[in-house]
């Protein structure tokens, strides 16, 4: 992909672990290469469809001065977290923070982290089927919302839907939800759970009664699987609720180990070759 490369930006700041370094300052040099598509830019020879770059080394040298960390980790992860939620065109950033003064007592020229921060793409489910359904479902998705790691892209219209596994229940209201995050599949996940929580969900049954479910259904084309997460989520092929709302609003979001679409998942889930597209 296209990028800008801001190389060397030299700022005096006060990061470091030591007391001399918070107190009397040090340089840091940062390089910034910022991924976007510039073809936009360049058809109208236009900067607004641009990344100023001017503009973005004012706002590193003025947030290096005006932040106090310890680690360069946490500066160089800060930063390109800052660059991608305010430049809006940006979808991938490289920070590199070198610190050429670094207090190691030996010769040395720089020592410096790299960190790499993007845009993900990931579905969620969303269910209730407890006291009011969709104000627990809304208000989940505006918890989502008010992180500003977290960008809802679309939501699915809500379906209706009968109790799966405990079928002594309540009906269901089920959809999904297709956002962007800068939080990886853990975080996100925590935050699902901080949902959730606030829709003051109790645990007491597998399968049981819920005032919010969040899944997480795909992250990008990301497949792992460990004691607390499993992406894509195990159970998605199987549920008609889960499948039918992705499909409204994904058709074409792809599983990666199936290698089939959403909307070829509901069709096979459903006996059929392909379902219409809405
Ligand atoms: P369920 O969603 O199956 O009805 P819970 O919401 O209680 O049940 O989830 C139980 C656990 O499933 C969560 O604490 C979480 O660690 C784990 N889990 C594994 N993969 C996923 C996923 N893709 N999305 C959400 N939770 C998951
Ligand atoms: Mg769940």
């Amino acid at each position: 992909m296209d990028h800008i490369f801001i190389e060397n930006l030299e700022v005096f700041a006060n990061h470091g672990i030591y007391e001399e370094e918070a107190s009397l300052g040090q340089k840091f040099i940062i390089s910034a290469r910022l991924y976007l598509d510039v073809a936009p830019a360049a058809k109208d020879d236009d900067i607004s469809r641009s990344v100023n770059y001017a503009d973005v080394c004012a706002d590193i040298d003025r947030w290096m001065k005006d932040n106090r960390c310890r680690l360069i980790e946490t500066v160089a992860d800060r930063l390109a977290k800052k660059l991608l939620k305010e430049l809006a065109a940006v979808r991938e950033a490289e920070v590199t923070v070198k610190k050429p003064w670094a207090p190691v007592g030996l010769p040395l020229e720089c020592v410096s982290i790299t960190v790499t921060r993007k845009w993900h793409t990931a579905y969620l489910s969303v269910g209730s089927n407890m006291g009011d359904k969709e104000k627990y479902i809304r208000g989940g998705i505006d918890f989502l919302k008010g992180n500003d790691s977290v960008r809802i892209l679309d939501v699915s219209p809500l379906i209706q839907t009968a109790p799966y596994g405990n079928v002594d229940q309540d009906d269901f209201l089920n959809g999904a939800v297709k956002l962007e995050t800068l939080l990886t599949p853990h975080e996100l996940l925590d935050l699902c759970h901080e949902a959730e929580n606030a829709a003051k969900r109790v645990r007491k049954e597998h399968w049981g009664p819920r005032t919010l479910d969040l899944d997480i259904l795909l992250y990008d084309s990301l497949v792992m699987d460990d004691a607390d997460l499993t992406i894509p989520h195990p159970d998605m092929t199987n549920r008609e609720f889960v499948l039918q709302p992705l499909s409204r609003i994904a058709p074409h979001a792809f599983h990666p180990v199936c290698r089939m679409t959403a909307s070829q998942l509901l069709g096979k889930l459903l006996g059929r070759n392909g379902v219409e597209e809405h």
